[in-house]
């Protein structure tokens, strides 16, 4: 979160970038990074602009904050990585949790997809070896040929009548 209120979501050697120019931009002569043919730029915002650390998402959610602070060794107002691990990292867990369950559905159901399939071909093969019988319209799709002991095998001339 910039002093003017603006977002910034990466940060370079000199500061953090935004994608959107001011006329503050212009006065303070920031350096302006131009994407030519496309209608795209950079905006390299000092680091004493920044005011605070947010975690959001690109839905609209937006998590904890923490005051930037400037760090000594390098002058840079970097987020601290404890920070991140330790407030950042569970809310975003707890924010993305449905969308994760979502991902897991989409594997089960990715996974039915594969087992359907073999179950076909499965079915195909059993039918070319004449394991299987081919579906009957009054009744199962699927009719079991082998022979067990509670059911004398039946003749051809059986299955076709
Ligand atoms: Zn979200």
């Amino acid at each position: 979160m910039l002093a003017d209120g603006r977002r910034a979501s990466s940060t370079t050697a000199g500061g953090v970038i935004v994608h959107e120019l001011t006329a503050d931009d212009v006065v303070a002569e920031r350096e302006i990074r131009r994407y030519p043919p496309l209608d795209y730029l950079d905006v390299v915002i000092a680091w004493d602009q920044v005011g605070a650390w947010r975690v959001t998402c690109k839905c609209g959610w937006t998590g904890g904050e923490q005051p930037a602070v400037t760090e000594t060794k390098y002058g840079t107002r970097n987020c601290p990585e404890d920070f991140e691990d330790r407030v950042f990292a569970p809310e975003w867990s707890a924010h993305v949790a449905p969308f994760a369950a979502l991902t897991d559905l989409e594997q089960l159901v990715d996974q039915l997809r594969d087992v359907e399939t073999r179950i076909a071909d499965t079915v195909l093969l059993a039918r070319r070896r004449r394991v299987l019988g081919t579906s009957r319209p009054r009744g199962r799709t699927v009719q079991a040929r082998r022979p067990t002991a509670m059911e004398p095998p039946r003749t051809r001339h059986q299955r076709h009548r």
